[in-house]
């Protein structure tokens, strides 16, 4: 068959565009390399749906930021992900900062965002007591929001497929041919014809434009780490919280999850060997120590101590920092790269306009009257009332059987996220949070790798954290040779000591 539209990739930006896609009758295939969608840049980021003030006038980067910002909360009321409204703040400290603050409310407000205002020291401490007493002003945005990145990818795409979108994982891109006025995208698992391709390859942006013979800016990575804190701080601070900007960086902030975890974070630094690594996902001493000076500059009352989980993330960033959205010299193929901040908060504002591009170079857009927008909702143990859990148990014991303590996650939320496509560890934690909490899957980790091997029907040592080698179990045998043991997925095996 040959798709009107091939995708590559399945971050935010690629199921997002596949999403809006699928309202037409157009044939559409969603490519990624990984086993499951939105495992790159786009679950390892803050989480923040901006304002709509920041970027600076002039980029696409401003042209989609507030449209996008809007777009969520429509998003939000269809499809089944975390996601709140709960404003941010970017704190000033000196008058340098305060007159910073002015031209970002004007710019805001040319913008169209609503409910910008400047708050004074007194307000700020009223509204966020917390907050560092040395802060003399805050520019509040109340149409800033959090979202589960992870979980809106996953959502993103399951409505795409729902609406007959050919989502083909564990598909990685080798090759970009030209055929007749189409492509033939050459892949790990075969060909994929289509008359148009949209590449939306994150970090490989560059890479995949090479294959078509496209050009396009070089993408380089800009590391982020993050430090997530015990949820005893949930509350701590009610908003997002930034510093007053300097450069391209957005500083360190404080970010209160959708889930109640706060959050505090990022650096912004080019990876290794000055961004061409774009694997290099470590967390460092150095990324920690400034994180969190950053963070008690901003709240004096956070401490190391309460860090429980950190995690690293590459932005795309290409040259002139803006993002890379249009058609290419190769006609039929376009690109949609460089997405780096606000990528998240924009991506539903790029979906419309990749559409449109699509249309403007002829692709036939029939609106699909079978469209159907929402999904059902999986059912959130955490946030039932133990009568209503109850009577959801009586009906299928499992969502009886508590999985993740911390998170008080049952083992029926864990087969329903299996069902809904979950294959690895991450797709499982990043659908109920099950390892997400303090013991960071001390208690659960066994019980969702046995779930998963179980309705996979794969021996456990198969089970992986994200897909590829990243195996978590070895077999242990007290001799190697007992022959009723299996081999671990690479062929090794481990013998037990003593
Ligand atoms: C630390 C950090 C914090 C951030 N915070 C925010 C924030 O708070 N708010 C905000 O709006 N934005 C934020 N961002 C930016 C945001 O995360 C990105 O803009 C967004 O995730 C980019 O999505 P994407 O789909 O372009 O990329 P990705 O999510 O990386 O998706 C690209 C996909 O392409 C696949 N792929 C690559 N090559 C191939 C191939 N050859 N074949 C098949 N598939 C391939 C990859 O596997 C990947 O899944 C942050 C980014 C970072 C790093």
């Amino acid at each position: 068959m040959r798709y009107d539209v091939a995708i590559v990739g399945a971050g935010v930006i690629g199921c997002a565009i596949a999403r809006e896609l699928s309202r037409s009758l157009a044939t559409v295939a969603l490519i990624e390399r990984d086993v499951e969608v939105g495992l790159g840049t786009s679950k390892a980021n803050s989480g923040i749906i901006h304002g709509g003030h920041r970027a600076h006038d002039g980029t696409l980067k401003a042209a989609t930021e507030w449209r996008g910002n809007q777009l969520w909360g429509e998003l939000a009321k269809e499809l089944p992900f975390g996601f709140e409204r709960v404003g941010d703040l970017t704190v000033a400290f000196d008058e340098a900062d305060l007159a910073v603050l002015h031209e970002t409310l004007e710019q805001g407000r040319r913008r169209g965002v609503t409910g910008l205002e400047l708050w004074d020291a007194e307000r700020l401490r009223r509204e966020e007591p917390n907050l560092s007493h040395e802060a003399i002003a805050a520019l509040h945005a109340p149409s800033a929001g959090v979202v589960n990145p992870y979980e809106a990818c996953f959502a993103l795409a399951e409505s795409a497929v729902r609406n007959g979108v050919d989502l083909k994982l564990e598909h990685a891109v080798e090759g970009i041919d030209r055929d007749g006025d189409g492509f033939v995208v050459r892949t790990s698992r075969g060909d994929v014809a289509a008359r148009f391709v949209v590449n939306a390859a994150g970090l490989f942006g560059d890479a995949v434009a090479r294959m078509a013979g496209a050009s396009a800016p070089t993408i380089r990575a800009r590391k982020g780490e993050e430090y997530l804190l015990d949820k005893r701080l949930a509350g701590y601070v009610g908003r997002v919280v930034f510093p007053t900007p300097s450069g391209e960086s957005k500083g360190i902030l404080l970010i209160p999850t959708y889930d109640g975890t706060l959050m505090v974070g990022p650096t912004a630094h080019w990876t290794a060997d000055h961004g061409a690594d774009t694997t290099d996902l470590d967390t460092t001493a150095a990324g920690a120590a400034e994180v969190f000076a950053g963070a008690r500059r901003l709240a004096p009352g956070i401490a190391e101590a309460d860090c429980i989980a950190e995690f690293a993330g590459l932005r795309a960033v290409a040259d002139g920092e803006d993002f890379v959205i249009g058609a290419t010299e190769v006609a039929g193929f376009l690109n949609v790269i460089g997405i780096q901040s606000p990528g998240l908060t924009a991506a539903p504002a790029i979906a419309q306009d990749v559409v449109a591009l699509l249309a403007a170079q002829g692709l036939e857009l029939e609106p699909d009257d079978a469209f159907v927008p929402g999904l059902e909702a999986p059912v959130r143990a955490a946030q039932l009332d133990f009568e209503e859990l109850a009577r959801v148990a009586r009906g299928d014991p499992a969502f009886g059987r508590i999985a993740c303590r911390c998170e008080r996650v049952t083992e029926g939320e864990v087969r329903a996220a299996i069902a809904r496509g979950a294959r690895t560890m991450d797709g499982v934690k990043f659908r109920t949070r099950a390892g997400m909490g303090r013991c960071q899957g001390g208690f659960c980790a066994w019980r969702v790798m046995s779930l998963i091997a179980e309705a996979t029907d794969t021996p456990i040592p198969a089970v992986t954290k994200k897909g590829g080698g990243s195996w978590i179990a070895r077999v242990r045998t007290d001799a190697a040779e007992r022959s009723d043991a299996p081999d671990a997925p690479d062929g090794t095996r481990e013998v037990a000591h003593g």
